[in-house]
């Protein structure tokens, strides 16, 4: 009943008869959620699986550990040792099963955004220490052998007849090479195809799979690589970075990994939502995090980052906002890069690993004049859009936010009171403090005056 008295905000609307309209206050994104659609269950819940072949173990695809050579040479591993974790680069092929690595740095055979590209449209040639590593890479027989195999691999599945591939010079395999070192598409990939204990093969290792820490070290690799593909190539004006997860995800291999590509644009996103924040710096305090705790959508809060159910999106959609002052996932301390990490753990954690999903990283472009907040969405593609959509550009999304909310609360209790995800306030127990997003210069300055705005924790208003 609280809700019929609340003011009607244009962002989400419930009409009479149950059907919520929402609009996307960045995007312009027009969703309506229609009662009698809104209880179809989801695709893979309860699906039982088959069992696993243990003669596979390791090798079940291309991105398993058994199988290093199917993929280009790797620019980075991550491994656990006895004091941390620690990066490892410029390995030789004859180093790979050396060490056991928990995540993956590599290139993408296929780049959404070719090596070609930068080099033909802006004269980009590869930076003399990724030459280096090149060079060095290729001095031996084993990655020379390495290399030569994968763009052969890659000749023949671009369509290239074996006659041609053969005829291809070494000189020229060997120049298109440059795509492994210089790249801008690259992949992050877990150790882990199915969890350590699965028999069946629906038991995929998946983000919420991961413990907290290796879900941290997770994202801390991920951002070494978004900076560092910055660091290599200085035509590079954004880096999206995203994790498809199964089929219906866009995922090609059900084997948990992220992606960063690089483009030269901002991109249309980007672009349309810097011009939405220039007519308001405060819009993701105001119209995403503030108009989320109103309506109750908020569902998991910490220090550094706070989680609600999104509205206005095609798909479902949980968002996770880091509360930082820095814009940039690279230059969060430990502290608040831990706090959004727990909380995407959290939401993947609360799914469960049956709901394909996108996860989207948002943050500021670095050449963007606006101050933006870093923020994470994990869309459920649990509905395809069709000529309905199409023909209006409404769409109808199958789960509203209110429900999302529900759906992942029970979940969330659970594994919070099983110690499986990291300790956080849950639904009501939320702080949501006006404001809570420290991006926006004028809201920082608000939050430090003396007294007259000082927010409140929860503890403290429960107190007065
Ligand atoms: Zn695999």
């Amino acid at each position: 009943m609280m809700q019929d008295m609340m003011p009607i905000a244009a962002h989400l609307i419930r009409m009479r008869d149950g059907t919520i309209k929402q609009l996307n206050p960045f995007t312009g994104t027009e969703v309506w959620s229609v009662p009698s659609r809104g209880h179809r269950p989801l695709r893979h819940d309860g699906n039982a699986g088959s069992p696993l072949d243990p003669a596979r173990d390791g090798a079940h695809c291309a991105f398993c550990h058994g199988r290093l050579f199917e993929t280009p040479p790797e620019k980075a591993r991550l491994v656990q040792t006895a004091t941390g974790w620690e990066t490892l680069k410029g390995l030789t092929a004859d180093q790979l099963f050396d060490t056991e690595w928990v995540f993956r740095r590599v290139p993408n055979l296929f780049e959404i955004v070719s090596f070609d590209y930068w080099e033909k449209n802006y004269s980009y040639f590869l930076p003399p220490a990724l030459q280096t590593r090149k060079d060095s890479y290729l001095a031996g027989p084993r990655g020379r052998r390495h290399v030569l195999d994968i763009i052969d691999a890659r000749m023949v599945r671009s369509g290239v007849d074996e006659a041609t591939v053969r005829a291809t010079p070494i000189e020229k395999k060997l120049a298109l090479a440059n795509a492994f070192f210089g790249g801008g598409h690259e992949l992050i990939i877990g150790r882990r195809h199915f969890i350590d204990s699965a028999i069946c093969d629906n038991q995929l290792a998946s983000s919420g799979a991961m413990t907290q820490e290796e879900h941290y070290q997770y994202f801390r690799f991920t951002i070494e690589a978004l900076r560092d593909i910055y660091l290599s190539n200085r035509y590079v004006r954004y880096v999206a970075v995203f994790q498809n997860w199964l089929k219906e995800g866009g995922a090609s291999f059900d084997h948990l990994h992220k992606q960063l590509v690089a483009i030269d644009e901002r991109g249309a996103a980007n672009e349309m939502e810097i011009r939405v924040v220039r007519a308001n710096p405060n819009i993701y305090n105001d119209e995403a995090v503030n108009f989320a705790a109103q309506r109750n959508l908020v569902f998991a809060e910490n220090e550094h980052a706070i989680a609600f159910a999104g509205f206005g999106h095609r798909f479902p959609t949980l968002e996770i906002y880091s509360k930082s002052e820095r814009s940039q996932p690279w230059n969060h301390s430990v502290e608040e890069l831990r706090g959004v990490s727990d909380l995407v753990h959290a939401c993947h954690a609360a799914m469960g690993p049956g709901i394909p999903c996108n996860e989207e990283w948002h943050y500021k472009p670095p050449d963007a004049d606006v101050p933006m907040p870093w923020r994470v969405q994990i869309k459920w593609r649990v509905s395809n859009p069709a000529g309905f959509e199409g023909g209006t550009l409404i769409y109808v999304n199958t789960i509203d936010p209110e429900t999302l909310r529900d759906t992942v609360l029970p979940r969330l209790v659970q594994l919070r009171s099983e110690g499986r995800i990291a300790p956080m306030k849950i639904a009501a127990e939320c702080d949501c403090v006006p404001n809570c997003l420290k991006y926006n210069p004028a809201v920082r300055l608000q939050h430090s005056s003396d007294g007259e705005f000082e927010p409140l924790s929860g503890e403290a208003r429960s107190e007065q």
